[in-house]
């Protein structure tokens, strides 16, 4: 039998977190043939709780599950870990300033990306959906500098997968027909859906659909879709962002699909002028487990402006956190 992959959750009791583990534990995440081995990290309050999810787990005798580990230790939760899905997240509580949340989110992210230097596999994946996502992989990954760059990543899948649900209603067509999407920047209100690329069924998504309608609807339900869907249910989505943190992890592990790409929040190199070291989102490909900016793409005005002001709050939130000595 194939050694288990070694997967750590943080938050595991939170709702993201329960509608994600029964799924990695079926093979949705890691594919029908990779048992894996689960390691829970929860806030110690919290242990009780995912112990009780634990429990659920070993009822639903998953065959590829080869153990579960119910934890409140960062060190002993990624010793060994070859995918982090860091979850757990302080979130933006009413009247919460910026710097409050970044300092609360420092004390989380920065313990958990040494816990990953220090004993996570060669080869580990780290994928941060915890909120402000991009800043939380950027805090993780300067205190792993032993862990190379591109290993550490934010999500935006959930963005995407939106903006492909949005367009495929609105030309009558399925998701599936739909390539060449991004989202750029910050998973935040200032994200770009960007569709300029996009083709439906191989024609030009700009011809299918009017400016105005990008403009008025696309992007703003895409980036508001979170608080439309509070809104709805009287809770944050959670199923959806469990799905599309299977996504993100089952790509990165399989690639990409031949002529398409995805979005993902990555280390920038510099490309389209982000600078050098922040955790943007960008189109990407994956492939042999490793993420590839897609380079040389035409980026025409209206859009340069859209990714510009989305990099300038994570620019600002860089230089937050360095001010609060969190990096
Ligand atoms: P959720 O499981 O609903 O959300 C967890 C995090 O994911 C939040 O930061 C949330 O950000 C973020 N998120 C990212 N994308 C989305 C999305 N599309 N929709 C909703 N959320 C998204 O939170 P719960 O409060 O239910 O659970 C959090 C758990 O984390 C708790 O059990 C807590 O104990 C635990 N925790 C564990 C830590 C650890 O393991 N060391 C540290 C801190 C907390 P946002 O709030 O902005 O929506």
């Amino acid at each position: 039998d194939p050694t288990p992959v070694v997967v750590t959750v943080t938050g595991a009791a939170g709702q993201i977190g329960y509608a994600l583990l029964f799924r990695i534990a079926s093979g949705a995440m890691l594919g029908p043939d990779t048992p894996v081995r689960l390691r829970l990290l929860e806030v110690p309050q919290a242990v009780q709780a995912a112990e009780g999810t634990a429990m659920e787990l070993d009822d639903c005798a998953f065959p590829l599950l080869a153990g579960i580990d119910v934890l409140d230790d960062a060190r002993a939760a990624f010793d060994g870990t070859n995918v982090a899905l860091l979850v757990g997240a302080r979130p933006r509580t009413a009247g919460m300033e910026r710097g409050d949340l970044l300092s609360a989110n420092g004390g989380i992210f920065k313990p958990q990306g040494e816990a990953i230097n220090a004993g996570a596999a060669d080869d580990i994946k780290v994928l941060v959906v915890g909120n402000p996502a991009n800043t939380n992989a950027y805090i993780a990954a300067a205190h792993a500098p032993d862990v190379p760059k591109d290993r550490f990543t934010a999500m935006t899948r959930l963005d995407h997968n939106r903006a492909l649900a949005q367009l495929a209603a609105r030309t009558g067509s399925h998701v599936d027909d739909i390539r060449h999407l991004t989202i750029w920047g910050n998973h935040s209100a200032t994200q770009y859906p960007d569709l300029t690329h996009a083709t439906v069924r191989g024609t030009a998504a700009t011809e299918l659909v009017d400016p105005e309608w990008v403009e008025r609807t696309f992007i703003p339900t895409v980036a508001k879709r979170g608080a439309a869907i509070i809104e709805a249910r009287g809770a944050s989505s959670a199923a959806s962002a469990a799905n599309a943190a299977i996504d993100h992890v089952h790509t990165w592990v399989t690639g990409t699909r031949a002529d398409d790409w995805t979005s993902a929040g990555v280390v920038s190199d510099g490309s389209y002028g982000v600078p050098e070291g922040l955790v943007s989102s960008f189109p990407v490909t994956s492939t042999g487990g490793a993420w590839a900016i897609v380079p040389g793409l035409e980026v025409d005005e209206a859009s340069r402006a859209r990714i510009d002001a989305s990099v300038a709050e994570l620019v600002e939130e860089r230089e937050a956190v360095r001010a609060l000595g969190l990096v």
